[in-house]
C-alpha cells in the first residue's frame, strides 16, 4: 500500500507546471489524436539523433564522472530538462542533485532531476521514475572506473549510454506535451557515476530520494538501446539491502523492493572507443523509444501499480 504520505505536490506546484509548460514550449509536441493514450505522443527521430550525436561528441570527452566532459553532459541534460518543461524538485532548489562520488577515488558528481506532477487527486502521490545514466568512461584513464584497456582515447559511448539519455529526453518532451493528462507524477533521473559503481543511483536511493521511495511504484531504466534491446525485469531481493555492486541502475531500485526494469541491449563495441554514433541503429533505437514511452505512459495512467507494470508489455 502507498498509505498516508504523499509527496508535496500542491496547487502551487501545478501553477508552476502550467507556467513552465507555457514558457518552455516543447519543440515537437506532436499529438496525432486526442484519445488513444501514449501511442499518440510522438518522439522526434531527428531530435533523438541530434541528442545522441551531441552527447557522444568529442566536446563531451566521453562524459567520465567528475571530468570537464562529464560536467558538460550534466549541463546539457539540465538545459534539456528545462526546455522540455520539467519542474526542478523544490527540495533540490534546482535540477542538480550534487553528491560526492566515492568509488576507488573521490570526485564531485551530480544527478540531474526533473519531474512532471501528476494531476489525479489520489494517484499524483505515486511516482514513476524514468532513469538513464549520462556518464561514460571518458578517456578511460585514472582511478574510480574501469581503466587502462584502450589508453587515453576518448570513449564516446554513443550506445552506452547517449542512446538511453536521449531516449529519456524524448520521453520528457513527449509526456510534457500531455502533462495535463498524467495521473501519476513522473520523475526523470539522469544518473551520474553509473560506470563506476552506480554511485548516482545509490545516492538517490540511499541518501536523497526526491520523493519517498514507498510512493515510487515503477522505475524504467534505459541503458544501451543503440543496437537491439529487450526489457529486463529486475528481481526483487528476498532481503532488502545495499548489495555490494551493481550491473545497472535499475538493480539499485529493485534491491529496495521497488518494481524496476531496464531496457537494455547488445553493444558490439562495449566500453570501446568504437562505441560511436556511426554504429548506432537509429531506426531500431526509435522503436525502443516508442516502447519506453508506452511503458511509462501505462505506468503513469494505470488504475493500480500492479496494472502499471503489466500493461503495455508484449
Ligand atoms: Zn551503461
Ligand atoms: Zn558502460
Amino acid at each position: 500500500m502507498h498509505g498516508g504520505y504523499h509527496p508535496k505536490i500542491t496547487a502551487s506546484f501545478l501553477v508552476v507546471a502550467v507556467v513552465a509548460l507555457l514558457v518552455g514550449q516543447p519543440s515537437a509536441a506532436q499529438t496525432t489524436s486526442a484519445d488513444d493514450g501514449g501511442s499518440s505522443i510522438s518522439p522526434d527521430p531527428e531530435r533523438y539523433r541530434e541528442t545522441v550525436s551531441l552527447l557522444a561528441s568529442d566536446a563531451m570527452e566521453g562524459r567520465r564522472v567528475g571530468t570537464p566532459g562529464g560536467w558538460k553532459a550534466i549541463g546539457f541534460m539540465e538545459t534539456k530538462f528545462r526546455q522540455a518543461g520539467l519542474l526542478p524538485p523544490e527540495k533540490l532548489g534546482g535540477y542538480l542533485q550534487p553528491y560526492e562520488h566515492d568509488w576507488h577515488g573521490k570526485t564531485d558528481a551530480a544527478n540531474v532531476v526533473g519531474f512532471l506532477p501528476g494531476t489525479d487527486p489520489v494517484l499524483r502521490g505515486e511516482v514513476v521514475i524514468v532513469s538513464a545514466h549520462h556518464d561514460h568512461l571518458g578517456r578511460n584513464t585514472g582511478s574510480g572506473c574501469p581503466d587502462g584497456r584502450h589508453g587515453d582515447r576518448i570513449h564516446p559511448g554513443a550506445n552506452d549510454n547517449a542512446s538511453g539519455s536521449a531516449a529519456m529526453l524524448e520521453l520528457a518532451f513527449a509526456l510534457s506535451s500531455r502533462a495535463n493528462e498524467l495521473k501519476r507524477t513522473v520523475l526523470f533521473l539522469s544518473v551520474d557515476g553509473e560506470e563506476c559503481g552506480c554511485t548516482g543511483a545509490k545516492h538517490y536511493v540511499y541518501e536523497d530520494p526526491v520523493f519517498a521511495l514507498e510512493d515510487t511504484v515503477y522505475v524504467l531504466n534505459i541503458d544501451q538501446i543503440g543496437e537491439d534491446a529487450w526489457l529486463e525485469k529486475h528481481r526483487k531481493p528476498r532481503r532488502v539491502d545495499h548489495g555490494a555492486d551493481c550491473e545497472v541502475d535499475g538493480e539499485v531500485f529493485a534491491r529496495r523492493g521497488i518494481k524496476a526494469a531496464t531496457l537494455v541491449g547488445h553493444n558490439s563495441h562495449y566500453h570501446s572507443p568504437e562505441d560511436t554514433v556511426g554504429h548506432m541503429d537509429f531506426p531500431e533505437a526509435m522503436k525502443v523509444v516508442d516502447r519506453a514511452l508506452e511503458l511509462v505512459w501505462n505506468a503513469a495512467q494505470a488504475p493500480s501499480d500492479q496494472a502499471a507494470v503489466t500493461r503495455g508489455e508484449p
